[in-house]
């Protein structure tokens, strides 16, 4: 209950119990007012008529008692005024009474008794204070009882019974209390008005507290108290309005700094503390967050990571991260549902080659189809185990265009969480966004570092770099390795006839006919000049002296159009097996020369399989040697 109710009810309650209180003690103090009035009255009129009597026996006149008796009861409020006489009188004087007339009880009583009988009674005539009084002989005074009748001092000679109307008593105390009644009810008014009047402040202090308080725990430090009085309540208020100026300012201040940090811009309905106590907390995550990225090795470690923060923190179990290379046009899923290098699996594959039927890669923004379901054609996904579901994807910049694009697949119906939570995910993202960066940067180094610029082909240091890996990964698993060195046969009357141009292309058209042969699990890599690599990845037999001849009838067969027409070109190859032709696989790749060696000398445009015996030098040298 409000305390302007509570007061208001007290003050009424109070008012209405004085009024009570005070109208029962009027009326009990009136009654017994009346009462002690009227038993007086009784007495004296009776004391009139008993000294009437005597007069009257002095005087010999007492045969006209029933004249003055009737006169009496001619009084104004007098009803009844009777005399009835005692047995001894009676004896003496005889009955005297009216005809039909006859002694009541009382009057018996009074007369056996000797004692004064009163009663009120309610009666056709209103209200009626009947008494009856005795007259009892005595001695005392001159003339006394006892010189008329004949009986002894304390004798009850008779009784007079009086009846007195108390209406106009009634009346008068009606009017009185009304009067009284009225008066109470206009002080209980007054008293109500300035009681409330008195406790308004309070009131208005404790209502003004309220909303201030109610609204600062939502986080708005902008309600005021608008009483400005000088007593203790005008303090608190002043007090309370002080408090809330210097939280609305500090609060603002920092709540607007962390919001600067986050980027996000607090919207008036948010509660500022929560919201600021949330915002803090996802900084301090996104600070022990982007350490961890940086200290991450590998750019695959930190796209696992980032689709673990995804999971964990904010609940995304259905995502993708998309790395775009805006050089080839091209996307490429880098992570999808905690899977690396999956495919693609939320939107449609035509994006992949063509990056810019990606809306948040053309635009640079976010693209959110919780609101605008139709936001994006190339997501088209409609239900996920029978619950719809919408995207955001966010794209993140690097260097000012758009270097990964997160999304996030959500039921619609936690849309709007989602919603809620995407500045808290784009800070995640953002803080990230340079480590990533500067790791693909790394990363496209090395990789050009490790390849050859003219064919595409993995180079020579590639291979010194990963050559250790594979020969340790190979003893492991058992497996064996073919190794292929190839030469081109007169490759430098090509270019001395042709020119280097032509000398590059062939080149080219070798590298590609070379990696058309093999399979994806082997390497054709660049040696030197115009030789070429090849290692296959054997698991049960060799099978290097079968592709090696595959390629040199290929390349045999192979037509090179060059400006001038075609070119038709041979090479020899080279054929080693790890680890049976040497314990290193350096040592097998010279195995292989020697036997490349072996098919230069012995004529060009051959398959030369290393065997112990290409150990020992040749009988003739010279004759088919080696450019
Ligand atoms: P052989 O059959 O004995 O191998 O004779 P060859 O003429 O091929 O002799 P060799 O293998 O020594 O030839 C190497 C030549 O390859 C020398 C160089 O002019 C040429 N060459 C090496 N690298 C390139 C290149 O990148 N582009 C071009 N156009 N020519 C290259
Ligand atoms: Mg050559
Ligand atoms: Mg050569």
């Amino acid at each position: 209950m409000k305390l302007q109710a509570k007061t208001t009810l007290l003050s009424v309650s109070l008012s209405g119990a004085m009024v009570v209180l005070l109208m029962t003690v009027s009326l009990v103090s009136f009654r017994f007012f009346s009462l002690s009035t009227a038993r007086d009255h009784v007495r004296s009129v009776a004391e009139v008529v008993r000294v009437s009597l005597t007069e009257s026996m002095i005087n010999n006149t007492i045969g006209n008692r029933a004249q003055f008796l009737e006169r009496l009861s001619e009084v104004e409020g007098l009803l009844v005024a009777r005399v009835v006489r005692g047995s001894h009188v009676i004896n003496q004087y005889g009955d005297a009474l009216e005809e039909g007339s006859h002694i009541s009880a009382i009057e018996q009583e009074v007369l056996k008794t000797g004692t004064a009988h009163f009663a009120m009674i309610d009666g056709d005539k209103g209200p009626t204070f009947q008494g009856t009084i005795p007259f009892v002989a005595t001695n005392v005074g001159a003339p006394n009882c006892l010189a008329c009748h004949e009986v002894i001092s304390g004798t009850v000679l008779g009784a007079v019974t009086i009846h007195l109307s108390m209406n106009r008593l009634k009346e008068e105390a009606l009017i009185t209390i009304s009067i009284m009644f009225i008066i109470v009810l206009v002080f209980a008014a007054f008293f109500t008005y300035f009681f409330r009047r008195q406790i308004s402040p309070v009131v208005r202090t404790a209502q003004g507290v309220s909303k201030v308080v109610s609204k600062a725990k939502d986080g708005d430090f902008s309600g005021r108290i608008d009483y400005r009085g000088s007593d203790e309540m005008g303090l608190i208020s002043k007090d309370l309005n002080h408090l809330m100026e210097h939280l609305q300012e500090n609060l603002g201040a920092i709540s607007h700094d962390v919001s600067r940090l986050m980027r996000y811009e607090l919207k008036g309905n948010t509660n500022m503390i929560t919201t600021t106590t949330e915002m803090v907390e996802t900084l301090l995550e996104v600070a022990q967050f982007k350490q961890a990225v940086e200290e991450d090795q590998t750019i695959q470690e930190v796209y696992s990571r980032i689709g673990y923060m995804l999971e964990e923190h904010f609940g995304v179990n259905h995502y993708s991260i998309y790395e775009v290379n805006g050089e080839d046009n091209h996307i490429r899923p880098v992570i999808v549902d905690n899977v690396l290098d999956s495919p693609c699996r939320w939107c449609d594959s035509s994006i992949l080659n063509q990056a810019d039927a990606c809306r948040a890669q053309r635009t640079g923004h976010v693209i959110d189809s919780i609101d605008n379901r139709r936001i994006c054609g190339k997501f088209n996904v409609e239900e996920l185990d029978g619950v719809g579901v919408g995207h955001i994807c966010i794209p993140v910049l690097h260097s000012g265009s758009v270097g990964n694009i997160v999304q996030i697949v959500v039921p619609l119906n936690h849309g709007r969480l989602y919603q809620n939570l995407l500045p808290f995910i784009r800070v995640f993202l953002r803080e990230s966004s340079p480590t990533v960066e500067a790791k693909r940067l790394l990363d496209t180094l090395r990789e050009t570092a490790l390849r050859d610029p003219m064919t595409g082909l993995h180079n020579r240091r590639f291979l010194e770099e990963y050559l250790d890996t594979l020969m340790a990964t190979t003893r492991r698993k058992g497996q064996r390795l073919s190794i292929l060195i190839m030469d081109l046969d007169h490759f430098k009357k090509v270019n001395d006839t042709h020119g280097h141009d032509v000398g590059d292309l062939v080149l080219r058209s070798l590298a590609k006919e070379l990696s058309s042969k093999v399979r994806t699990s082997d390497m054709v890599i660049r040696f030197g000049g115009e030789e070429f690599l090849v290692i296959l990845q054997e698991s049960e037999e060799y099978s290097g002296p079968q592709l090696a001849e595959k390629i040199r009838a290929s390349v045999e067969a192979l037509k090179i159009q060059i400006p001038n027409g075609i070119l038709r070109k041979t090479l020899s190859i080279g054929v080693a097996g790890f680890p049976s032709d040497g314990e290193d696989v350096w040592d097998v790749i010279k195995a292989a020369d020697l036997a490349l060696y072996e098919a230069k000398r012995t004529g060009r445009n051959r398959v030369v399989v290393f065997t112990d015996a290409l150990l020992t030098p040749p009988p003739e040298a010279g004759q088919g040697e080696r450019g």
